[in-house]
């Protein structure tokens, strides 16, 4: 079995939104969310916009603090807030005498490992300090972390480093503002890299470039993961640039986890209804298949994650919704071999 870097169990991230007592109101940005991660493997997570993507990337590093489950990450648990059941790797919540089993509360200083777990945001303009030139900005990460023991280490460092995503030496004088969208995000791909990180989150880190970067973006990060040995989550609302770089795919609607599944199971054999949507949303090249191809339009709006609807979150806009959808919150059940969805009609979809 390949080796789990990241796990993480029935993660929640509820954002406090005014109220009190009783009345206090919660944005149910991430809710009962499970998944795990290999090493060297690249999970791509998408779902449209709000759907709690990026807040599950930045809980899961702990950039926000979460309301509660557990984050493993090589073997170490950074986060256990002791009140959610411990899963195998399996998925399935392990038993003692037929009652869940707990962890302990656990809280550990997240600094040893903010090396380790690094991010590329989305904005490439927004996450560069305009005042710093690159060399400044990638080298503030050797200095935090003391990475170089002289100025020469340190500038052969930023070099290599700039090189290595496709810059070149001289680029180091200029500042962000100089560079195109393709490159700031070129340099903060070696600002994360200049840690030499093991687990890298993705933070939709292409859509803000133009389409014909995006392609170059995408190669350089599956590139540099086959040279540095790098585990990605990997963070877009687009599919049809995830599923060329992901190994498994999980989608996300309304902070919950619909389905995952390797890449080509869920892109050819989906099971979910929102999925399927999301799916027949895939402009296709050829207008002979691209006619074959079926819609599947939506309706509604996504509801607020402020007041999610009952029992299945999809069921406003679902066209399979039965009074059970409502009642019940469907299960996360294996529906084939690493193929898991939570529908109570998959047999209908
Ligand atoms: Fe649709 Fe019901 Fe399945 Fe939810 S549980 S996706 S509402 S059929």
């Amino acid at each position: 079995m390949s080796e789990r870097l990241l796990k993480i169990e029935h993660l929640y991230q509820y954002f406090p939104a005014g109220g009190f007592g009783k009345h206090k109101k919660y944005v149910q940005a991430v809710d009962d969310v499970s998944f795990f991660i290999n090493k060297g493997e690249t999970l791509g997570l998408v779902g449209e916009s709000g759907c709690g993507k990026t807040t599950t990337g930045r809980t899961l590093l702990r950039l926000y603090e979460p309301t509660k489950g557990r984050i493993v990450y090589d073997g170490k648990v950074l986060f256990d807030s002791g009140d959610v059941p411990v899963m195998d790797d399996d998925g399935k919540d392990i038993l003692e005498n037929g009652q869940p089993k707990f962890g302990a509360k656990t809280s550990v200083d997240m600094r040893p490992y903010r090396r380790e777990m690094q991010i590329v945001f989305q904005d490439p303009y927004a996450s560069l300090d305009p005042r710093m030139t690159v060399g400044d900005i990638v080298g503030e990460a050797i200095d935090i972390h003391k990475l170089a023991s002289s100025k020469e280490e340190r500038y052969n460092k930023i070099q290599s480093l700039l090189q290595c995503v496709g810059l070149n030496s001289e680029h180091a004088n200029r500042y962000p503002h100089e560079f195109s969208g393709g490159q700031r995000q070129r340099v903060g791909i070696a600002r994360a890299l200049a840690v030499d990180p093991k687990f890298i989150v993705c933070d939709e880190p292409i859509s803000a470039l133009d389409v014909s970067i995006q392609a170059q973006v995408v190669n350089m990060f599956e590139d540099l993961q086959a040279e540095m040995g790098l585990t990605y989550l990997f963070i877009a609302h687009d599919l049809s640039v995830v599923k060329h770089i992901s190994n498994r795919i999980g989608v996300m609607y309304l902070g919950k986890l619909v389905e995952l599944a390797d890449s080509y199971e869920l892109i050819f054999h989906p099971v979910h209804p929102y999925t399927k949507s999301l799916i027949s949303a895939i402009p296709i090249a050829d207008p002979k298949t691209a006619r074959a191809n079926k819609r599947i339009a939506l309706e509604g709006d996504v509801p607020s994650p402020l007041n999610p609807p009952s029992g299945c979150r999809f069921r406003t806009r679902c066209p399979y919704a039965t009074e059970q959808c409502a009642a019940e919150v469907p299960k996360w059940r294996e529906v084939s071999a690493g193929h898991y969805a939570a529908c109570h009609h998959l047999e209908k979809a």
